[in-house]
């Protein structure tokens, strides 16, 4: 592992243990970048005709979304619990296992457990499409892995919403690095390009990530 990956992994444990909201998904930057995550995610998602916050985030429905993201309640603490439902397969829900072993090597200040008897926990279940909520809800939260999800990426990416991070481009500096070409976005889809400032997500000083898991495709919610 390189010297600055040590740092930002340093660093992101810091932010994650004092609460500070991500968007981030640098501690995967060298090795896992599965193309198309973002794609794959709001593919299956349109076809089933559900509408999810920027393509597949669960807005917390008892929060204000404005405030929702530097609420003290969504930080989670070292532990973090989870439940993979009965209903996947051995395969499947080996692949989830795998990317929460992966995620407990590569981000040595949390640990991916399984669910004791805590309050607020990981839900990996098979609802309609792919989605997550953004940060710990305080009780069970659902990752919905549905048909169609069952890829690394797309779990690795639900699983970082959880965690807390947003997409890379509600970044407040996105203006700097992509051009969001209004005309082209389906009508009352705007809401998807929303970008959050630097009280609500932090950039962590990186720079700007094109490849991110976290990143939309360059057609995302585009009328053609
Ligand atoms: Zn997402």
């Amino acid at each position: 592992m390189g010297v600055l990956l040590q740092v930002t992994i340093a660093f992101q444990c810091l932010l994650l243990v004092i609460g500070l909201p991500l968007n981030r998904d640098d501690l995967f930057n060298s090795t896992l970048k599965p193309k198309g995550v973002m794609d794959n995610i709001l593919s299956v998602n349109s076809k089933l005709g559900v509408d999810y916050f920027e393509g597949d985030i669960l807005l917390h429905p008892a929060s204000n979304e404005k405030n929702a993201i530097v609420d003290e309640n969504l930080k989670w603490g070292e532990k973090i619990p989870y439940v993979i439902h009965s209903q996947y397969d051995f395969d499947d829900r080996e692949l989830i296992k795998d990317v929460l072993r992966e995620y407990n090597v590569r981000m040595p200040c949390i640990e991916f457990v399984e669910r004791g008897n805590e309050a607020s926990y990981l839900m990996y279940t098979r609802e309609s499409g792919c989605y997550s909520s953004v940060g710990r809800m305080g009780s069970k939260q659902t990752i919905s892995i549905g048909v169609g999800c069952e890829t690394k990426g797309t779990i690795e990416h639900e699983t970082m919403h959880a965690l807390g991070f947003w997409h890379e481009q509600s970044r407040y500096d996105r203006d700097d690095y992509v051009d969001i070409i209004w005309e082209n976005i389906m009508e009352g889809k705007e809401h998807n390009f929303n970008k959050y400032d630097e009280t609500q997500i932090t950039s962590l000083g990186e720079i700007y990530d094109y490849s991110s898991i976290m990143h939309y495709g360059p057609t995302a919610f585009s009328a053609n």
